[in-house]
């Protein structure tokens, strides 16, 4: 049949790592930690299914979840929420991202995002009939381009949707940075999508900052996060939608379409997580924060260029010190069948309709074991 996903390719992140099973490369593609997150998660998870939390959950999500959604949002960054009427439970951030953007886009709405773009955002967009303003970020440090964000811009813009930390560049938005956003949808009246399910993934002095922070935004920002990535459980897919009252609404309203609940055991374990000790957050960067530091001098080592990563799961190398005649997609191609490593082209996060999409940046995870990095170092060294 034809439709409107007619067009759409299958993702990268399983056309890589497919490849990579493939040609048995050591997977650095995509994003999913190689350790099991904590053991009492798991533990209450397998309890709850015993003990009969096998029905359906309420559509928001189990009260006990919610609330300490809500009581994170007040330990880390001083935001109070009302658990009943400003949390959602939703299958994983991807389900949030749709939910969120069904919530308030209208046909013929501009919505701006920022290129590189993680690639569920703009297929979504279009099938809501969103106009999708893109904005690119430049490497290396991929600072925010004000005058052409402030363009972007205008009497139809109804939001913003932002990424930080960010998938794949590995920036974390600064206050400054921030506060230039924040003023921006305050002067057009508009509202904010913010992907953040790597706010607790950030390295040496950078630190996340939600945009639901700052003056004026309480009321307009839709805050994401997942479970997934705070507690290295990707295939659990259980996020999380923190908004004010009149937003969450809406949010329930397009989850109650698309999914309408999630695992129930899953919920309960998750609640469990996020009372974790400050400790165990901290310690989960600091780990990540380690394989960032091996990968990128194994990287650099084997005469790549790479970029910094504050954040996220994710960091950048150029390869154009290598003189490699092809593209990145033709880099990563070679990488997996001759060198034995698997890495995600970073041209996959451009619209691939656009122009000028820089073909010489690949995109590696360290969101691996320590034994696993070093040997893809080791491998890596022969790419010279
Ligand atoms: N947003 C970004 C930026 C991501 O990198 C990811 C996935 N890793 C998601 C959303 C999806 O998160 P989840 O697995 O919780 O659906
Ligand atoms: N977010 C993960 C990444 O960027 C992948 C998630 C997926 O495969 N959909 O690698």
């Amino acid at each position: 049949a034809n439709s409107l996903l007619s067009g759409l390719p299958t993702t990268i992140f399983s056309v890589i790592s497919a490849l990579a099973v493939e040609h048995r490369a050591i997977n650095l593609g995509q994003g999913f930690p190689d350790t099991e997150g904590p053991a009492d998660m798991v533990d209450a998870a397998a309890d709850a299914l015993r003990d009969g939390r096998n029905q359906y959950p309420p559509l928001a999500g189990l009260p006990e979840l919610r609330g300490a959604v809500a009581r994170s949002n007040a330990r880390f960054y001083g935001i109070a929420v009302d658990p009943a009427r400003e949390v959602v439970v939703t299958c994983g951030a991807t389900e949030a991202i749709t939910a969120s953007l069904m919530a308030l886009v209208n046909r013929g709405d501009e919505v701006v995002v920022f290129e590189p773009l993680y690639d569920t955002y703009v297929p979504v967009l279009e099938m809501l009939g969103a106009v999708v303003r893109k904005v690119r970020l430049a490497p290396p440090h991929w600072d925010l381009p004000r005058a052409e964000l402030a363009a972007a811009f205008g009497p139809r813009t109804k939001a913003i949707l932002l990424n930080t930390p960010m998938n794949p560049t590995g920036k974390v938005f600064t206050r400054d940075e921030l506060e230039f956003i924040a003023g921006l949808l305050a002067q057009h009246d508009a509202y904010a999508v913010c992907d953040e399910v790597y706010e607790h993934l950030t390295f040496g002095a950078a630190r996340h900052l939600p945009l639901m922070t700052l003056p004026g935004m309480r009321e307009r920002t839709i805050r994401i996060g997942s479970a997934g990535k705070s507690f290295s459980m990707t295939g659990w897919k259980v996020g999380y939608v923190t908004a004010p009252a009149p937003l969450a609404d809406l949010v329930m309203k397009a989850h109650q379409l698309l999914t309408f609940t999630v695992a129930p055991n899953l919920q309960r374990a998750v609640a469990m997580g996020l009372d974790k000790d400050t400790a165990y957050f901290h310690q989960l960067a600091d780990g990540m924060r380690g394989a960032r530091d091996t990968l990128a001098d194994g990287l650099a080592r084997a005469g790549l260029s790479v970029l910094p990563s504050d954040g996220s799961y994710f960091l950048i190398a150029d390869i154009a010190p290598l003189g490699f005649a092809g593209d990145d997609v033709a880099f990563c191609q070679q990488m997996i069948r001759d060198v034995g490593v698997a890495a995600i082209p970073v041209s996959a996060f451009y619209d691939s309709r656009g122009t000028d999409i820089p073909a010489r940046y690949v995109r590696f995870a360290f969101c691996k074991k320590a034994e696993v990095i070093a040997g893809a170092v080791a491998r890596l060294q022969s790419v010279r």
